[in-house]
């Protein structure tokens, strides 16, 4: 994939190293707020002032890129930057032709844990969207993870080609893009109407309404792999086997690892790795949003 040279997206939080621990100190705004929780509606304190250190910790004010990274933390936050800005010039002009305007996602990269709007989520769980401050969350462990799981070691093309380049990067770029996809169905009111549905419905019907929001996300990378073809020609040989392998080897066994946390992960509800290249593949050829209706055919 070729990805050097383009815009870098400034919608980009760098977190990683600990960026989120700070909040974990003492805080005298929460040491306030648990007094006053305490002294006037009977709370204990030490809970209430838990309570705080998890409000105060999704509001910080994030962190701007990393002290002293080292070349390849760089280079990763170059990629993604690039994949993001790809993104918003992609959906941008897709929006545009229907006279409507985009706002992009911000994406968080985060190291060991983080705290969103949406709880608090470990590295292990994987990527996912969180709909409540529209921001992605990717840890980079979960790019060499998928590295390991596609057996790309590195070893191979061993040229002047970075790391990212010979490491699947059109595969992470997939994964970018399918939770930028979840943005895009919040923008257009897809997930509240989910969101709603799935409340009345039953935990099978539920579940299958996640499979046709995931598959959806999927068909709508395949869009954005489309039209980011038509602008950058950033496709090379053997990308989108990448993406049809990552799409085949992440999956439920990754995800379910290690769910421990608050965050309802991007998990086994994602349907079969057979569904998910098929979306692909029908966002990808097509190009076209009204293809990606997973909702109302069969998929
Ligand atoms: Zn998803």
């Amino acid at each position: 994939m070729r990805w050097k040279g383009r815009r870098v997206s400034t919608n980009l939080e760098d977190r990683r190293g600990g960026g989120g621990a700070k909040a974990g100190g003492i805080s005298i705004l929460g040491l306030i707020v648990a007094f006053v929780a305490w002294k006037f509606f009977g709370v204990d304190p030490q809970q209430a002032y838990q309570a705080t250190k998890q409000v105060t910790a999704g509001e910080q004010v994030e962190s701007v890129g990393l002290e002293n990274p080292t070349p390849q933390q760089q280079e990763a936050a170059d990629f993604v930057g690039t994949v993001l800005a790809d993104t918003e010039d992609t959906w941008q002009a897709i929006f545009q032709e229907q006279g409507q305007n985009y706002t992009p996602p911000k994406l968080v990269l985060f190291s060991g844990v983080v705290n969103s709007r949406c709880g608090t989520a470990q590295a292990a769980m994987g990527p996912f969207y969180c709909p409540a401050d529209q921001k992605v969350y990717i840890d980079t462990s979960f790019f060499k993870d998928m590295r390991q799981q596609m057996g790309i070691s590195g070893e191979q093309n061993q040229t002047e080609l970075s790391r990212q380049d010979q490491a699947g990067d059109f595969a992470q770029a997939y994964v970018i893009a399918h939770e930028v996809g979840h943005h895009v169905q919040n923008l257009l009111g897809i997930s509240s109407q989910v969101q709603q549905a799935r409340s009345r419905a039953s935990q099978v019907q539920g579940n299958q309404l996640s499979v046709r929001q995931e598959l959806q996300a999927d068909c709508l990378a395949g869009v954005w792999a489309h039209h980011n073809q038509q602008r950058t020609q950033f496709l090379e040989q053997g990308d989108v086997q990448e993406a049809m392998d990552a799409a085949h080897k992440i999956g439920d066994d990754y995800l379910q690892k290690s769910a421990t946390g608050q965050v309802v992960p991007d998990s086994f509800t994602h349907g079969t790795s057979a569904q998910r290249m098929q979306w692909f593949q029908t966002g990808l050829k097509s190009g076209d949003l009204n293809q990606c209706d997973t909702f109302n055919q069969p998929v």
